[in-house]
């Protein structure tokens, strides 16, 4: 038996997520495990039930994080909404639009598909066409496709839904905490997400919403929800005021997820979406991930599907989201390139950059804040 001690090795994680995480979120990691129930816990809760929906851009009364990955918040979606026979209007345009495909199938709705070429965003007068071969109790579509690094513009899906009376569901995993959503101006009725992306925690939390006309559709369900676990009437009595036990909830992930929630509401929305948009373009080749992982502890993401071994995704997400990460990876892939033969200009990419980075990188009270400095 091996019983030496397995440490995790420390990386700059800027792949498609788990991204790296805040020092003030490793400590809330650390807090003593207390019980479900426990009066303080409770609050944390409630916090997380206050500090999360403007992140959605909501005031949907059913707004919590479930326990599992962004996948839980998937299925927990589809599982709740749909019933054998419903019907779904699913636009898929790369790798998650196809899983929300294959969690309608499992459901046994009735699904049409609208396929894009991955690398497009869904086009909308194909959903206006679709829509009008309705009615469809929902229409699924994922906000930014990881597998590509395409956002969906969501104003004529939310303008197409409302008139055609369908009820979106949208996946928020890449996007939530990164950029704006508008859950309530859009006319979403459920969304989910991760706690391992833009919101900077570690994977273990599915941030969910429900509108009251999702909750009120579930009401209205013939049959129960095929999952006891996802069940969001039977989650809404722990989340809520009645607090019947429902499941053992990790008082430890969700300690991180209030601070990585204050932290956020602290930088405030906008300035930390404005942050997100500053991303290094991706270059195809797998050979270098490798090199970026081995000689500088680097960890970015390839691609998936027809797009593996094609695309990188470099994702500057959360806590990873900073300007050191940014000074950092530019020579760390000029290099990587080098070694493949590539050449650079590195001086004008790192000028370009500092250009950039100029009024952020003078503000060292701005930049202590995001705690950028402790990586180097
Ligand atoms: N949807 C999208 C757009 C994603 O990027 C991912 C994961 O990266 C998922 C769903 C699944 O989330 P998870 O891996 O947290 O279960």
């Amino acid at each position: 038996m091996n019983l030496d001690r397995q440490e995790a090795p420390l990386r700059r994680l800027m792949g498609p997520g788990p991204l790296d995480v805040h020092p003030r979120v490793y400590q809330a990691l650390a807090s003593p495990v207390i019980g479900y129930l426990d009066p303080v816990y409770l609050r944390v809760l409630d916090r997380i039930g206050e500090l999360l929906p403007p992140v959605f851009g909501t005031q949907n009364r059913i707004t919590h994080a479930m326990p599992g990955t962004g996948t839980s918040g998937m299925e927990a979606c589809m599982a709740n909404l749909l019933e054998p026979g419903d019907r779904i209007l699913v636009c898929s345009h790369g790798y998650f639009g196809d899983r929300v495909r294959q969690m309608a199938e499992r459901q046994d709705a009735e699904i049409t598909l609208i396929e894009e070429e991955w690398g497009n965003p869904i086009d909308p007068e194909r959903v206006e066409a679709a829509l009008k071969q309705g009615p469809f109790k929902v229409l699924a579509v994922v906000h930014a496709e990881t597998s590509t690094g395409v956002l969906q513009p969501m104003d004529d899906i939310s303008r197409l839904a409302k008139a055609y009376d369908t009820m979106i569901l949208l996946d928020t995993v890449s996007s939530l905490g990164g950029i704006y959503i508008k859950v309530d101006e859009w006319g979403v009725d459920a969304a989910f997400s991760c706690s391992q992306k833009c919101i900077g925690c570690p994977p273990g939390l599915s941030p969910i919403t429900f509108s009251d006309r999702a909750m009120e559709a579930v009401k209205r369900r013939k049959h129960a929800v095929r999952s006891w676990y996802l069940d969001i009437l039977l989650l809404e009595k722990y989340w809520g005021p009645e607090r019947v036990y429902h499941h053992t909830s990790s008082s430890t992930l969700n300690y991180a997820l209030l601070e990585a929630l204050l932290l956020i509401h602290e930088e405030g929305l906008e300035t930390r979406y404005a942050r997100h948009l500053v991303a290094p373009d991706g270059v195809d080749d797998a050979k270098l991930r490798r090199y970026l992982l081995e000689t500088f502890k680097m960890d970015i993401g390839g691609g998936f599907g027809i797009l593996k071994g094609k695309v990188w995704r470099i994702g500057l997400m959360g806590y990873s989201s900073s300007a050191d990460n940014v000074l950092f990876f530019i020579p760390a892939l000029s290099r990587a390139l080098a070694v493949q033969g590539f050449k650079t200009d590195l001086a004008s990419g790192l000028d370009a950059v500092l250009s950039e980075l100029d009024g952020e990188l003078n503000d060292v009270e701005a930049l202590r804040k995001k705690g950028v400095g402790t990586a180097l």
